[in-house]
């Protein structure tokens, strides 16, 4: 056997779903390829991966105050278990994996409070097994185990308190901020932020002293300093192995976790885009705004990924007609980019992912976001391949067959739907958030004006251009897809989106109203065309709704003109018109709907979300203590990486 038969056969036997907790799946991810990299890359990749370990508590704090203290008691029974009842070990056990999923106790697609399906005696009893088994527990100074179970008591077991880590629509005359349980703010309301003037925006937690709002900046020497200074120093050991442009970026972005300054931010954007060439490459900081109710503040995350050159290949097409798309958009043509800049986009390979993008992981990113550099620099797409790949293996047949009109779609949708999602996943990334202009009363940053709306709109807006464009001729003219094939994508993709919007309830198992902006924007998008177009049809047999895609022309012709009040909204800084469109088709659901999706999905027990186990990485030294080789290898075990991570094993 050759060595690429025996590739081959490694690959063909591979695990992919490696175990269901609930209503997740678990899926190991694989980095083909990084073997044959050139040593260099591989050491660079090495140091990266640890930056990207070093600062995975930074996000589980964010997330919540009381985080890092209950996944160091979860971690302090799981591994010590001798003589727990075995029920309640069972119990802890399923929680504590969906904690480490969540990162913590909130549901990361609903943001609620999920609990131990355990009592607080029961576990109360555990942790003193595990005490006396020889765990050490988080007491804080002269705290005693009973004083520490009764102080996370609550966060713990009680669902009315500090129910929801993110909350956008708390109701009248609540304050989001208030209503949110992560830990941005202490003490602060909107009412309280009103004139007050925010030095650092993306990178602090802002708290309410007697003396007025402090901000606690994310820095080398003040809040996660600890972290941090460990993320520098792996930093500072990857420039001397990266290629130039990387080794500027690195810099810039070693200068920012130093000083905290918006002007070091803005000049690590700047070199991280200009860095468009190299094979490896590395996203560490406060980077996504979703988790703050106020659109402001940046979770914490880190991905180190390489290019896959063949698939680059396709999306670069893409990319490099950028323009042609800016000028079709099917919008006010002010709102146009006379001249786009440098897009660049690219398919990847994921190593690790820590923070706000693992265990649960996005599928495409465009960054950076400041709205300012993107035009003026241009932004970074990447869409992740071999975790679409790992995704689309591991989910089951039936996940299309039971929410499909026809056995037509049903077979449209295997043949095309990785293919159309993808392909919708790059439109989305290089010529969906890269596109068009903002009023310069704006001054570059549309989502103070739109506030919690911000994000919802902007994913609205790069979903319905990638919509708009899948189904142009254009895309066969460049290469990217086949003449023939161009219709049945176009259904494949039209009649997957329809089936979403009520896949997605599955997600949202309690209450009426859904959070998470990504899936806000595909009800937005698929209520308003049911609501003002003939494309979507609502059927049922059996007792079971379908959303059937029965126009492709009317659904392109709506997303057309959605789109366009959307680009409106987004570059007038239209507050009211953007939480008008969402209420009235993004936010609430029928309930009765939902129960009956999740009694489909339970039925063929489909699970609702997937998180990732990811490679791991060990270095191979010399005689001489240099590295000579990086060594990739794959876990297959959620809780085993977890324990590594956290320095528990
Ligand atoms: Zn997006």
């Amino acid at each position: 056997m050759d060595a690429e038969n025996q590739e081959t056969a490694v690959t063909a036997d591979r695990k992919y779903l490696l175990e269901r907790i609930g209503e997740a799946a678990v899926v190991q991810l694989y980095a083909d390829g990084f073997e044959h990299l050139p040593l260099n890359d591989k050491i660079l990749s090495w140091h990266l991966y640890q930056a990207a370990l070093a600062g995975r508590d930074i996000y589980y704090d964010q997330r919540y105050a009381h985080n890092l203290e209950m996944r160091a008691l979860l971690e302090a029974i799981v591994t010590h278990p001798d003589g727990i009842d075995p029920a309640t070990l069972d119990a802890i056990t399923r929680y504590t994996k969906l904690f480490w999923i969540n990162t913590g106790g909130f549901n990361n697609l609903t943001a609620r409070k999920f609990v131990p399906e355990c009592t607080p005696e029961a576990f109360a009893a555990a942790v003193r097994v595990a005490a006396a088994n020889g765990a050490a527990l988080p007491l804080a100074a002269g705290e005693s185990v009973d004083d520490l179970l009764a102080r996370l008591h609550r966060p713990f077991f009680d669902r009315e308190f500090e129910t929801i880590v993110t909350c956008k629509t708390p109701g009248e005359g609540r304050d989001i901020l208030e209503a949110s349980a992560n830990n941005l703010y202490v003490g602060v309301t909107m009412k309280d932020l009103e004139g007050f003037e925010e030095r650092y925006a993306l990178n602090s937690r802002l708290t309410k002293t007697e003396q007025g709002i402090a901000e606690e900046v994310y820095r080398i020497d003040g809040r996660y300093a600890h972290q941090i200074v460990r993320i520098v120093s792996h930093l500072e050991a990857a420039i001397a192995f990266a290629p130039a442009p990387t080794a500027a970026a690195l810099r810039a972005l070693v200068r920012f976790y130093r000083s905290g300054e918006i002007e070091d931010r803005r000049r690590y954007d700047i070199a991280w885009v200009a860095d468009n060439e190299s094979t490896v490459d590395t996203i560490n900081g406060f980077i996504e705004i979703y988790m703050d109710a106020r659109g402001a503040k940046g979770a914490w995350e880190a991905l180190v990924y390489y290019v896959h050159p063949e698939k680059t290949a396709a999306v670069r097409a893409i990319a490099d007609h950028a323009q042609w798309f800016e000028d079709h958009m099917p919008w006010d043509p002010q709102w146009r980019k006379p001249q786009v800049t440098g897009v660049s986009a690219r398919a990847i390979e994921v190593i690790v992912e820590t923070g706000d993008s693992g265990p649960m992981t996005p599928v495409g990113i465009n960054l950076p976001n400041d709205q300012e550099i993107r035009e003026t620099h241009g932004s970074k797409s990447v869409s992740l391949s071999n975790v679409t790949e790992a995704y689309e293996k591991s989910m089951p047949r039936e996940f299309r067959s039971e929410f499909s009109w026809s056995p037509d779609e049903v077979g449209r949708a295997e043949r095309w739907g990785a293919f159309a999602s993808e392909l919708t996943t790059n439109l989305h990334e290089v010529i969906g958030h890269g596109s068009g202009l903002v009023s310069p009363q704006l001054n570059g940053a549309p989502e103070k004006a739109l506030k919690e709306q911000f994000s919802a709109i902007e994913e609205a807006r790069a979903d319905l251009v990638a919509l708009y464009f899948v189904a142009d001729p254009y895309l066969v003219d460049i290469g990217v897809i086949s003449r023939d094939a161009l219709q049945e994508v176009v259904l494949a993709e039209y009649e997957a989106y329809a089936r979403n919007a009520l896949t997605q309830l599955r997600r949202i198992r309690e209450g009426s109203q859904i959070e998470e902006d990504h899936m806000r924007n595909r009800q937005l998008i698929v209520h308003w065309l049911l609501a003002n177009t003939e494309a979507i049809q609502i059927a049922s047999r059996d007792g079971k709704t379908f959303y059937r895609m029965v126009d492709a022309n009317a659904f392109r012709e709506g997303v057309g003109r959605l789109l366009a009040d959307v680009q409106r909204i987004k570059a007038e800084g239209d507050y009211e018109a953007a939480r008008e469109l969402l209420e009235t088709y993004g936010v609430h659901f029928d309930p009765e709907l939902r129960d009956e999706v999740v009694a489909r999905v339970e039925r063929l027990n489909l699970p609702s979300y997937t998180a990732f186990v990811t490679p791991k990485l060990e270095p191979v030294h010399g005689d001489d203590g240099s590295i000579v080789d990086v060594r990739i290898s794959y876990p297959c075990d959620l809780t085993a990486q977890m324990l590594e991570y956290s320095g528990v094993r």
